[in-house]
Parts: C-alpha cells; sequence; structure tokens
C-alpha cells in the first residue's frame, strides 16, 4: 500500500477473480465460461470493417443493445440498462441503492462480490446464513431494513429460488430495491422477470458472460422500473459514459438475437449438467441440484483443497473456496462431453 492510500483501500479485501493462467492450457472448468464459442452472427460482427470506427466514442445510450433485448423480452428501452459485465451493473446499483444509514443484505454463501462492493461503497452489510441445505431462508429478508441482493440461482450452490418466494421478499421490503442477480438464471427457469411490471423495487441483473459465451466481451444488463433505470444512467453518466465500447454493443445485439443457437448450445449444457452431475454422484460425491452452469460437489472424507490441487496437477482447473462452511465442496463448471468426461475419469482415477 502507499502513504497515499485512503483508509477505505486499506481496510478493504479486494475480490478475487477465478485463475485466468496464461502459462499453460488447463480443461478450464473454474470460472463458469461457456464452452463453446459465441455464435456465427457474433463472430460476423468481429470480423468486419469495424476495427475502423473504433476511433470514434461508442454510442452512450447503447440503443441498438438496448433494442436486441428488449426484442427477445417484452420490455422498453426505458426498462434496460446495459453495463460492462454485470459487475458493473452490480457496482453501480450498490452506489445508487444503497444508503449509509441501512444494512445491505445477502446470504452468507454467495456471490463473493458483494461485501467486496458493500464496502467498497462504505456500506454496513449482513450476510445472512443459509440453511444447514444451503437453501435461503424467505423469512431471514423481510425486515425491509435494507436493499437485498440474491443471486438466483445461487452461485457457488447452484439453488434456485421460486418466484413466490422472491414476491415475498419484494411485497416485505417496499422501501428496498430487491436486487436479483440473474447471471445464471438462462440454465433454469427461475427468472422473475414476470414481477417486474408489479413491483418498482426489483430489480433484475443479467449477464452475456455465461449463456452467450462472451464473459471476454464484458456485456451485462440490468431490467426493472423506469425510474430504477433512469438512477442507474445518472451514476453511470457521473462515471463512465462509455461504459460499453463499440464492438461489445454490436456483439451483444447479435448474440441475443440469434435465439437458436442460444436455444441450442443452453440445452446441450443442460443435458450435460445432468450426465455429470449423475456421473459425480456414482462416484460417491454428494452434488447439489444445479440451475446454474457449474454444480457444487463434495466427496466424505476428501479434502476440498487437496482435491482442487489434484485436478490442477493433472490439467484441469476447478474452484475452490476456502470459506470454513463450504472448504471440502468444488465448484465445477459444465464443460463439453469431452471436458466433462476428462474431469470424471481423472477423478476416478485419483480417488482409488
Ligand atoms: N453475478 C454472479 C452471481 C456471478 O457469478 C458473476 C460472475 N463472476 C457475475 C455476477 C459477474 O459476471 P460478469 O461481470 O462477467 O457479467
Amino acid at each position: 500500500m502507499s502513504i497515499f492510500s485512503t483508509e477505505t483501500l486499506k481496510n478493504m479485501d479486494a475480490y478475487v477473480p477465478g485463475e485466468q493462467p496464461q502459462d499453460k492450457s488447463y480443461i478450464k472448468l473454474n470460472t463458469n465460461e461457456f464452452p463453446f464459442p459465441p455464435s456465427e452472427k457474433v463472430k460476423a460482427v468481429v470480423n468486419s470493417e469495424k476495427a475502423e470506427d473504433l476511433r470514434l466514442y461508442s454510442d452512450p445510450t447503447c440503443r441498438i443493445l438496448k433494442e436486441a433485448i428488449t426484442e427477445v423480452y417484452d420490455f422498453k428501452t426505458e426498462n434496460v440498462f446495459c453495463g460492462n459485465g454485470s459487475d458493473e451493473v452490480l457496482a453501480l446499483s450498490f452506489l445508487a441503492f444503497c444508503k449509509k444509514e441501512d444494512t445491505v443484505v445477502f446470504p452468507d454463501i454467495s456471490y463473493g462480490f458483494y461485501p467486496v462492493f458493500a464496502s467498497f461503497f462504505g456500506l454496513k452489510y449482513n450476510e445472512i446464513p443459509l440453511k444447514e441445505d444451503f437453501s435461503i431462508d424467505t423469512g431471514d429478508y423481510l425486515s425491509d431494513c435494507g436493499t437485498v441482493y440474491i443471486a438466483n440461482p445461487n452461485a457457488p450452490t447452484g439453488l434456485t429460488l421460486s418466484e413466490q418466494e422472491i414476491e415475498k421478499i419484494l411485497i416485505a421490503n417496499p422501501n428496498h430495491v430487491v436486487v436479483i442477480d440473474e447471471a445464471y438464471c438462462d440454465f433454469s427457469d427461475c427468472s422473475s422477470m414476470g414481477l417486474i411490471g408489479k413491483y418498482k423495487n426489483l430489480l433484475i441483473v443479467r449477464t452475456f458472460s455465461k449463456s452467450y459465451a462472451l464473459a471476454g466481451a464484458r456485456i451485462g444488463f440490468a431490467l426493472g422500473d423506469r425510474e430504477l433505470i433512469a438512477d442507474l444512467e445518472k451514476a453511470k453518466f457521473s462515471f463512465n459514459p462509455y461504459n460499453l465500447n463499440r464492438l461489445s454493443i454490436e456483439i451483444g445485439a447479435a448474440a441475443i438475437k440469434d435465439r437458436e443457437y442460444f436455444e441450442k448450445t443452453v440445452s446441450l449444457i443442460k443435458e450435460n449438467r445432468k450426465k455429470l452431475t449423475d456421473d459425480l454422484r456414482q462416484l460417491g460425491f454428494t452434488v447439489l441440484n444445479s440451475g446454474a452452469n457449474f454444480v457444487f460437489a463434495k466427496k466424505d472424507g476428501v479434502d476440498g483443497e487437496q482435491l482442487y490441487l489434484k485436478l490442477k496437477e493433472n490439467g484441469i482447473l476447478v474452484r475452490h473456496f476456502s470459506k470454513e462452511r463450504i472448504k471440502d465442496y468444488l465448484r465445477i463448471t459444465v464443460g463439453t462431453k469431452e471436458q466433462n468426461a476428462a474431469l470424471i475419469d481423472t477423478l476416478g482415477r485419483n480417488l482409488k
């Protein structure tokens, strides 16, 4: 730390992203990327003469991307906000909606960025323990004491919460925004989008990083009441108006319009998830029922960190978290059939 660093920076732990090794090629099942390439329509955008246009600033309103999103989901563009990855959308939501006098609430086992954002913006937060089986007890979120963040499906557990349960939380928190982070929602049927017209305090955050195979393009968006979206726009225009670059705006629009490719590849992931879950259970693993493009698994008597290291030694990267409650679990991204088979084979050989 330099002598110039602020108290905020000194006192916070930054987010630690999953490994992105540059040294050798691994079977990479550690950061929930999509194992298939993006749509051909995306490649057409990247291959075109677009490089010349990069001398010009991008459209700060992200118009064509918003229009493409509203073609797929039946909203108006005033209900859509676009960000540089959903991490940026989440960060701006902390800035826009979390008040200093309140307490931000989220589960103790969830996306690791929530406590980091809270610290970054100098906010009090309460990490509410998940139940023993890692499910969320909706009753814990009914006190209307601050902005609520819930990932649905949750990460890293993969468990989903029903629309009825989310509705209870919305009703009980009329004075606060309830942010539902649907980063993995395309891999299940758990979206709360149907509630947007009904509840002004609902903000849904989505990403192109997972189901559209565009983690490297950094495209996220939020859906919600026009007043919430206007707040996010104000925050963005006070921080980074050209937050999406020219290529990403076009790439995102092309990707979301290719419904056929999206549906085909997402359903392949669901098939592969089922087989991976079955195969892991066959090997004696406990595997939570996942609604995401990853599974969360542990084997009794096997140390999670040792297993992670053993897999790494064998060229397979998965994610291990050192938090006490989940330290024996591994979060494994659902890969191609071949990648999953290689993982199962390696586990089979190393667990004997
Ligand atoms: N929410 C959750 C629950 C995630 O797991 C991730 C991925 N790390 C994100 C948001 C952020 O994704 P991105 O910034 O790539 O859109």
